[in-house]
């Protein structure tokens, strides 16, 4: 086993990484931006290494800092959380080049998902369920509209390195295609370098469904059922649960046997999330991420299982501590994600924040970097806190939501606790009523979002 790690992340997930290290009695290094000195992971974290200025271009994003921080340090690993440098399959090339190892899959397995098309066509090769649409790239506005009139609009064009819902655009028409395919391939090339773009079939009501797996890198591998994170604005997540209220115990086995065996195949090593959209009883591929989830924990809660000593485990050569036997479901579990943005508009919220209280009591965790007298910097990802509760059942998680987001306090900067308390008030958040869709709608309808 690892001595000591580095962690290359920043916020809540430093903090997540640098507890698991801990129980493991492992040493932790953190890195911090000039901006991040007084951050919570550089306290938490046994040691520390100031690797650049505010800009993530020039800290959390600098390879040179991030290996030099290795080398002083004496860190045998690096855990790079989410986001960041997690799925930078040249950042683990340079890793093992120096010796050290990366907490996380192998290089390749990175670069095959992270291109969408290759993962998709992978997928299919290995027996995964997949959205109709085109046979790889779309190279011509006119292959585009053939394709478009041969499969029926409404079609999705979806730039092949895209990510965050960035550099996909609805074509809802034949006259619509022409925009559609400009724009995301513009996106694509301005957000990722790279213009190549496919095409898939609009599902226009599915759920957002996807199967966690983790693999030991040498042929075995598990999945540890779904999560329904359904609940999104503008493609991006903001309320998770596991399990999924709409998927029978025979789809999650028929479905988890399926991404299970597909990792086993391909020797993938560590967390890994297989994203499906699940339409009138069919799942459909969209993308595998090759880390660690924002909301990993409602899948932790439910199986009683810590995915990141898992991930340090395998990544130390050493068996995962469980078998798929020995994963069993228990109660339900809900995340709510609390970023500092101000509603109607979501627009960044950053700030000085002037108290904070942390809910508690069963079933209830927080993960959060805030502390009293905090500030916010402005230079990073809005997410400040994850709520999760879990109960033996779907009512009780919720009631348990309601309760611990009336003990949260947050002040001096406005957050999205006031969403979650008024979606609380929805019939069809309690009956699980929803697909992709309805939180926009609900957005437009009651807070004029547009
Ligand atoms: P990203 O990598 O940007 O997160 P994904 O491929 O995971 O992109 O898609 C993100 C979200 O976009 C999905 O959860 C879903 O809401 C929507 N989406 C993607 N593909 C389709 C599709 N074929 N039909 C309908 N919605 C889609």
């Amino acid at each position: 086993m690892f001595n000591k790690i580095l962690v290359a992340n920043r916020g809540e997930i430093a903090l997540r990484v640098i507890r698991a290290a801990r129980e493991m009695g492992i040493a932790s290094v953190a890195v911090h931006s000039t901006a991040d000195s007084d951050a919570m992971h550089v306290r938490m974290a046994d040691e520390s290494v100031c690797i650049g200025p505010p800009s993530s271009q020039d800290s959390y994003l600098s390879v040179p800092a991030i290996i030099a921080a290795c080398e002083i340090t004496g860190a045998e690993a690096i855990h790079p959380g989410y986001g960041f440098l997690s799925e930078n399959a040249g950042f683990v090339q340079i890793i093992e080049d120096h010796g050290l190892t990366f907490i996380g899959p192998t290089a390749e397995h990175i670069r095959m998902m992270g291109d969408k098309i290759t993962a998709k066509d992978t997928m299919k090769a290995l027996g995964v369920p997949c959205v109709p649409g085109s046979d790889g790239g779309v190279a011509t506005l006119e292959e585009a509209q053939r394709l478009g009139a041969e499969m029926g609009y409404p079609v999705i064009i979806k730039a092949t390195a895209g990510g965050g819902g960035k550099g996909m655009k609805v074509a809802e028409s034949a006259a619509d295609m022409e925009r559609a395919y400009r724009t995301a391939r513009a996106e694509g090339k301005s957000n990722f370098g790279n213009d190549e773009v496919y095409i898939e079939k609009y599902l226009t009501t599915p759920r957002h469904i996807e199967i966690q797996v983790f693999g030991d890198g040498k042929g075995r591998a598990v999945h540890l059922g779904e999560r329904d994170c359904s609940l999104q604005r503008r493609h991006q997540k903001v309320f998770e649960e596991a399990p999924g209220p709409s998927i029978t115990p025979e789809e999650r086995a028929r479905i988890g046997k399926i991404c299970a065996d597909a990792c086993a195949n391909i020797n993938y090593i560590g967390a890994g999330t297989i994203e499906f959209l699940y339409e009138n009883g069919e799942f459909y591929f969209i993308e595998m991420n090759t880390r660690l989830q924002v909301e990993h924990p409602v899948t932790e809660a439910i199986f009683g299982v810590d995915l990141v000593r898992e991930q340090i485990r395998v990544a130390a050569g050493l068996p995962m501590t469980f078998e798929q036997d020995d994963l069993t479901i228990n109660g339900h579990s809900i995340e709510v994600r609390i970023n500092a943005e101000k509603l109607p508009n979501f627009s960044p919220c950053p700030g000085k924040i002037t108290q904070y209280h942390a809910p508690g009591g069963l079933g209830v965790r927080m993960d959060s970097a805030l502390y009293d007298g905090y500030s916010i910097p402005p230079y990073y990802d809005s997410l400040i806190g994850k709520l999760i509760v879990h109960g033996r059942d779907r009512p009780e998680a919720l009631a348990r939501l309601n309760r611990a987001l009336g003990e949260l306090i947050v002040d001096g900067v406005d957050t999205t606790v006031p969403l979650f308390h008024a979606l609380l008030q929805e019939k069809d958040i309690h009956t699980g009523g929803y697909n992709i869709h309805w939180l926009e709608h609900w957005l437009e309808t009651n807070l004029g979002d547009a």
